[in-house]
């Protein structure tokens, strides 16, 4: 199958314009973020977040790179899982396990560092918690030849070797965090020497060392480009789909900061876009599934929120618990943030998103009944949808309805084996 040659952007086809990220009020006497993102960003990314031009074009280089890490990704049948389920609904996922770094964050992790080269930067830092987006940012790094620098959390760092291995094998320098190579480090750890850190003070260290020398900081998932770039998982799903004839009912992923889920979905969701912005008339329906433990949607608030933990960037409207949540140490570290995208917040306001949530344990237990049936193991964070595809799964079962379900297999849980150990006692 050809690559599709350009992204998707949803922001033109929103019911409603996408409020704008802001400075927080009545705080004059302070720096201001939205600056400040100017100068941690490569331009070409900032033009990005704001366009509304519906397709952007993938740079060659970009194309070529993305061949290269084994896009398409492939689209599979969960036929076991089916049979197991005795269910009539057909289950359909793009596995995104597939790239190198295991997950669908290389997808932007690779623009990111082709238009910071573009643009003669000299390196690349950016923070990492349970080691996805690191190990992505490194690898793309290494293959633009820039170095990259990950401030990683001081907790994650011990609990999560291998993420550190493999980071370190595609060349990257990573650092426990707090750490003495930043001003902010130091000052954290003047005050607590064994502070076990936090993705806001890694965060602020990378930022911090970016300012420092001609770097750039690089951004995971949430902000508008990253679902830009993501939107390459679902045009290739979308001809693979068609190619075999089908079209989903369901599309389904989980949701962090939103990337694997905008990535996947909007493309379809932005087709009936472009027909009608009644969602009463909407054909699909578009899954987000949220751990019970980061009830963002059912308990959060729909309002302006700092981006980030430490308040370094912009505030965003979103669904949001407040950036100084703190989340209990469920082991889908991806799935931890405070918030939600912002597009993928306005849908949700509007009507065209459902939420599922699910606690833990059930998820755990989903992924296991995913790998006996199908041979793959799911990430902590991937198991979240892979519950709510076998609850639809079983209504369709229940209602004896034939259902497309389509969901984003958004990464493997080879280097998770731990998790599944201590959650269901293996
Ligand atoms: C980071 C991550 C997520 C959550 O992030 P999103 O931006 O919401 O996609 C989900 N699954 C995996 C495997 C991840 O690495």
């Amino acid at each position: 199958m050809e690559l599709p040659n350009k992204w998707y952007n949803i922001l033109p086809d929103l019911p409603k314009p996408l409020a704008p990220p802001r400075d927080p009020e009545g705080a004059e006497e302070e720096f201001s973020r939205i600056e400040l993102l100017l100068k941690v960003l490569p331009q070409k990314l900032i033009w990005q977040e704001n366009t509304v031009e519906r397709w952007v074009p993938i740079p060659d280089e970009v194309l070529e790179v993305y061949k290269e890490i084994g896009r398409p990704t492939p689209l599979m049948r969960a036929r076991r899982l089916e049979k197991l389920l005795d269910t009539p609904a057909r289950i359909y996922f793009k596995y995104e396990g597939a790239t190198p770094t295991g997950s669908h964050k290389i997808n932007t992790a690779v623009p990111q560092a082709y238009y910071a080269k573009e643009e003669g930067v000299e390196g690349l830092t950016t923070e990492t918690g349970a080691g996805q987006w690191g190990t992505a940012l490194a690898l793309a790094g290494a293959m633009y030849d820039m170095p990259v620098k990950v401030f990683m959390v001081r907790s994650s760092y011990h609990q999560k070797p291998y993420r550190r291995v493999i980071m370190r094998l595609y060349g990257a320098d990573v650092t426990p965090s707090p750490s003495e190579e930043t001003e902010f480090g130091k000052k954290v750890l003047r005050e607590n020497p064994d502070h076990p850190g936090s993705l806001g003070i890694a965060m602020s260290e990378a930022i911090e060392y970016a300012l420092k020398r001609n770097w750039r900081y690089g951004v995971g998932s949430v902000m508008n480009f990253v679902l830009l770039h993501q939107s390459i998982i679902g045009l290739e799903a979308m001809k693979q789909m068609e190619e075999i004839g089908e079209d989903p009912d369901v599309l389904v992923a989980c949701i962090g900061g939103g990337s694997n889920f905008g990535g996947l979905v909007f493309p379809f969701l932005g087709q009936e876009l472009q027909k009608t912005k009644d969602p009463k008339k909407k054909r699909r329906r578009y899954v987000g599934v949220t751990p019970s433990e980061v009830p963002k949607f059912s308990k959060g608030k729909y309002e302006y929120d700092f981006a980030d933990a430490a308040g370094l960037l912009p505030q965003l409207k979103m669904h949001t618990l407040g950036h100084e949540f703190t989340p209990p140490p469920i082991y889908a570290g991806g799935l931890r943030y405070h918030g939600v995208a912002p597009a993928i917040s306005l849908l949700y306001e509007e009507g065209w998103i459902e939420i599922m949530e699910y606690e833990q344990k059930e998820c755990f237990e989903a992924g296991r009944l995913f790998a006996k049936a199908e041979g793959i193991v799911p990430a902590p964070e991937t198991n979240h949808a892979i519950k709510a595809v076998i609850d639809l799964a079983l209504e369709a079962k229940r209602k004896n309805e034939e259902m497309v379900i389509l969901f984003n297999f958004s990464g493997h849980g080879l280097l998770d084996l731990g998790n599944y150990q201590s959650v269901l006692g293996l």
